[in-house]
C-alpha cells in the first residue's frame, strides 16, 4: 500500500518540472497531455513508491501539486484504542485523586 497520495491541479502548472526531479522516489513524470495553457502537467507513474514527504508540493512554485501521508486503517484503530486506553487511565487517575483528598 502507498504512504502517500498526490493531488494535481492540472490547470495551475507550468510545466517546470521541479516535482519531477525533487521527488526522492520518482513517483511522478511529465505526461504527453497537455493543459488549456499548452504545459506539459506531470501524473503519478508510480504511485506504490510515494511516501506522502509533500516535497513536491513544497518545491511547486505554482501550488499546483501536492501530497499527504495516506493513513492505513489498521493503524488508525489502533491510535484511537491507544488513544481511549490513556483517556481511561487519566479518569482513573482522576477518580483516585480525589478519593485520596476526600480522606
Ligand atoms: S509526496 Fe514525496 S514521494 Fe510522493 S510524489 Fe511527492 S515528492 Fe514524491
Ligand atoms: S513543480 Fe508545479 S508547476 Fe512545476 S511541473 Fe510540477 S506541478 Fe507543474
Amino acid at each position: 500500500m502507498a504512504k502517500g497520495r498526490v493531488s494535481i491541479v492540472v490547470e495551475r502548472c507550468k510545466a517546470c518540472g521541479f516535482c519531477v526531479e525533487f521527488c526522492p522516489s520518482h513517483v511522478l513524470a511529465l505526461s504527453s497531455a497537455f493543459n488549456s495553457k499548452g504545459y506539459h502537467p506531470p501524473h503519478v507513474v508510480h504511485p506504490e513508491k510515494c511516501s506522502g514527504c509533500d516535497l513536491c508540493g513544497m518545491y511547486c512554485p505554482d501550488f499546483a501539486i501536492c501530497a499527504s501521508k495516506v493513513v492505513d486503517p489498521a493503524k488508525k484503530v489502533d491510535a484511537a484504542v491507544v488513544q481511549a486506553r490513556n483517556q481511561t487511565k487519566t479518569e482513573t487517575a482522576k477518580l483516585d485523586a480525589a478519593k485520596e483528598g476526600g480522606k
